[in-house]
């Protein structure tokens, strides 16, 4: 097996619906086109398209949340991006969606969640851990902790952690709504909130009560920052010093400093980027200055479906790209535990994991 899948590997920005598998878009879209009396060959097309642009993507966004939209398909595609990441031995993930309403079939926010833990819960190619520890006991009496134990693997695991994502077509009450829920299904494994959307679509300043309001309640928080060029935007959100940021790819020279002196961590998604025109090549990427600053960063997909990615392709391009051998991407990989946001108990499981690896390497 090549050495980018083997690896253990950790993922903190990956979108639920951004990382769908084709056949599966396919699949739900030709159902779809059939139910609809639809010609579904438009759709087809533009799920096969591999290059996108950013407005693009949005509408292709769009597209998927028309196929996915009821509480048994979400359940379903969280069950097969959770698998999807396990087979190339992701060992932490984070994963992040939207929770949505619609209330023609009687979809909550809260029920679109539940029905992203039902997906959690029907993994079986491997043991999804996803309640964090100091709630097993307690929550084990009303509900199976995780997926029936006798049907995993013994020894293949992945943590899964949740982040439900404040849209930027919400209004502020939308994005409290949301927040609330994050702080209400803590227990079922919620560590934070994430800012996302398209970014040339409302003002962050409409999100901030819920964002500050989360931060508050504990939970941690991620922000979408400078996908596109808005300086004042990106100022303010290096101001509001979130745990992590997304992207980083149109900041100036103040805003580089001052994310530097700040050390917060950056989810570096490279052929999301470039896909979508955001860096003009992968050679001109600021991972390499950031890498070099020793600045805290973390390889990540954004949207493994929609850009035709994986983790261990994206490990696979920064390492040919940038020249690091497989020891340095071991590095950064392990390095990335310390950005997560699960407890501490789980970062320590993890580092025990990347130590017993390093261990059979050598
Ligand atoms: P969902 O939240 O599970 O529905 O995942 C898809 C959603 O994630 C999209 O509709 C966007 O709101 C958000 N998203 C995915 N990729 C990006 C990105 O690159 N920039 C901003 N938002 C994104």
């Amino acid at each position: 097996m090549d050495w980018w899948v083997s690896q253990p590997k950790i993922e903190l920005h990956a979108h639920l619906n951004g990382s769908i598998r084709n056949s599966t878009l396919l699949e739900l879209a030709r159902g779809l086109g059939q139910k609809m009396n639809a010609v579904s060959a438009d759709i087809e097309h533009v799920i096969m398209k591999g290059d996108r642009s950013l407005p693009e993507c949005f509408r292709m966004f769009d597209l998927i949340h028309i196929c996915t939209t009821d509480h048994g398909t979400v359940t379903r595609i969280t069950k097969e991006v959770v698998e999807d990441f396990a087979a190339e031995n992701t060992v932490y993930l984070e994963l992040r969606t939207t929770p949505k309403k619609n209330e023609t079939i009687g979809m909550t926010k809260r029920s679109y969640m539940e029905a992203v833990i039902d997906g959690l819960k029907a993994v079986e190619a491997v043991e999804v851990l996803f309640i964090p520890s100091d709630e097993r006991t307690e929550s084990s009496k009303e509900s199976p902790l995780m997926n029936d134990s006798s049907k995993t693997k013994k020894g293949n695991q992945i943590y899964v952690r949740l982040l439900l994502s404040i849209d930027r077509r919400e209004s502020t009450d939308g994005a409290m709504e949301t927040a609330q829920l994050a702080l209400e299904m803590r227990k079922l494994g919620v560590v934070g909130i994430d800012l996302s959307g398209n970014p040339v679509v409302g003002n962050w300043l409409t999100f901030l009560p819920a964002l500050n309001w989360a931060r508050e309640q504990g939970l941690s928080v991620t922000l979408h920052c400078g996908e596109v060029p808005n300086p004042e935007e990106v100022e303010a959100m290096l101001e509001f010093h979130p745990q992590r940021i997304g992207h980083a790819c149109f900041l100036n020279e103040k805003h580089w400093k001052v994310l530097k002196s700040s050390n917060i961590p950056v989810e570096i998604c490279l052929t999301s980027n470039v896909r979508t025109d955001s860096v003009s090549s992968i050679d001109y990427h600021h991972f390499v200055d950031l890498y070099h600053a020793k600045h805290p960063l973390v390889l990540c997909t954004d949207d493994p479906g929609v850009f035709s990615t994986s983790l261990s392709r994206e490990y696979k391009i920064a390492a040919s790209t940038f020249g690091l051998g497989r020891g340095e991407m071991f590095q950064l990989a392990e390095d990335a535990i310390q950005f997560a946001f699960a407890e501490d108990r789980v970062k320590q499981d993890l580092k025990k994991t990347f130590t017993s690896v390093r261990g059979e390497l050598s």
